[in-house]
């Protein structure tokens, strides 16, 4: 296996690292390092901006394939387009719903009519998305959803609440999962509704985290509407497109944040010479650790990639999630173990070290939490049957 990247994929990496390095010392200087978990709120205007200059370069729907409005981009490019992005730090994207969750979802299982009404707003960076999945009593186990939706006079009302709804405030459609079949239990009769999120009967309510910031809402759908055509893969169908839409999330959208993932513990690195515990043998040990671990992570995501960029992801591609969320997390606990006393401190706002500690709580639970992805690993990994009571 050959896990160096092409000729081709190395003048690819140029171009980004081109026009990203142009945009970010110009117009959108402002934007370096800004937004990204925890701080999804920052600079929002401008990073809206920045959402239509990606769309207007045709950066938005590289992986998407090319008869649904994207470029059809090799994995390979899409990491290295991933890895450029985190490199010239370039603002955290506020458009990823639609672009890495909903997107290759529609380009899957929607309708050329659907295709053609929701993809390229997303790829012009125009129309933010929102994921409606969690309940307050449907998270790990998602398939007790109680939202339900009835067609009255040719239009889906909406009724239940999620929570947990990252973007819900900056959302102009949410992919909401509901049940459509009164009577059905678990992972029948849900259904994958795409509802307009301007509108009454829509309630959201910001819920602040413990940084201080609230970028998740809980919302509350009072006989909400939604055209009947917004059904994406079938009246009761639903489990199984949400299914494939959580596969994205845990899968090749994650690949190229490990440049990220760098920029952090070298700052925290920095940190350590800076306070003069770069001397302090554990200190030193986790910080290698830390290190190993990143190069783990690198490899593994090549070892995924060079198993070919069509079809399903590999089994390796299973680790991921709960391995790079426990490492984050670590690495949150090192850089508060590396600032002392001072990471107890706040002047006028968290640094961003401290914004990533206790942010990196979260790592852990959205997206899978690790119990669940140890499930997932146990069953299809390595056969096992499903747990029970
Ligand atoms: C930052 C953040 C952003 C999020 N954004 C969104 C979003 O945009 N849209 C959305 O729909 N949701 C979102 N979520 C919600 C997220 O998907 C849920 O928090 C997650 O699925 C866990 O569900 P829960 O919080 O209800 O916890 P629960 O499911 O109640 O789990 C509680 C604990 O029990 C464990 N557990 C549960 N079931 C099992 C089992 N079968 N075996 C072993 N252990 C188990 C869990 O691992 C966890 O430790 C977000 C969450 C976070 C933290």
């Amino acid at each position: 296996m050959d896990l160096r990247f092409s000729d081709e994929d190395e003048a690819f990496r140029l171009t980004v690292r081109a026009w990203l390095e142009e945009q970010l010392s110009g117009e959108y200087r402002v934007l370096r390092g800004v937004g990204g978990p925890g701080r999804d709120l920052e600079l929002l205007d401008q990073r809206l901006a920045w959402e239509r200059a990606l769309g207007a370069a045709g950066w938005i729907g590289l992986g998407w394939p090319k008869d649904s409005f994207g470029r059809g981009a090799t994995l390979f490019q899409q990491v290295i387009f991933h890895e450029e992005y985190a490199r010239a730090r370039a603002p955290g994207r506020a458009g990823h719903i639609g672009e890495y969750l909903l997107g290759p979802t529609l380009a899957a299982f929607g309708t050329d009519e659907q295709k053609r009404r929701f993809l390229p707003g997303i790829a012009r960076g125009e129309e933010m998305w929102c994921q409606g999945y969690s309940e307050p009593n449907a998270g790990s186990d998602l398939a007790n959803v109680q939202t339900r939706a009835e067609l009255v006079g040719g239009q889906w009302r909406v009724t239940g609440q999620k929570i947990w709804t990252s973007h819900a405030r900056i959302a102009d459609h949410c992919f909401v999962v509901c049940r459509t079949d009164p009577a059905s239990k678990r992972h029948a009769g849900l259904t994958y509704l795409l509802v307009p999120m301007r509108q009454d009967g829509i309630t959201i309510r910001p819920i602040r985290q413990m940084t201080g910031t609230a970028e998740f809402c809980e919302v509350f759908f009072d006989g909400a509407r939604a055209p009947e055509e917004n059904v994406l893969g079938g009246v009761g169908n639903g489990w199984k497109v949400a299914m494939s839409t959580l596969a994205f999330e845990r899968g090749a959208s994650t690949l190229g944040q490990q440049i990220g993932f760098a920029n952090e513990l070298a700052s925290i690195i920095a940190a350590a010479r800076e306070r003069g515990v770069d001397k302090d043998p554990l200190l030193r040990q986790r910080l290698a650790e830390a290190w190993m671990g990143l190069r783990i992570m690198r490899w593994n995501a090549l070892r995924v990639l060079s198993h070919g960029d069509q079809g399903e992801l590999p089994r390796e591609a299973l680790i991921s999630k709960i391995y790079w969320a426990t490492w984050h997390q670590r690495l949150g606990e090192l850089a508060m173990d590396v600032l002392g006393s001072d990471a107890e401190l706040v002047q006028d706002r968290l640094s961003m070290l401290q914004e990533m500690a206790l942010f990196s709580r979260a790592d852990t639970i959205y997206a899978g939490s690790n119990e669940i992805q140890k499930n997932i690993i146990a069953t299809r990994a390595l056969g096992l049957p499903r747990g029970g009571g």
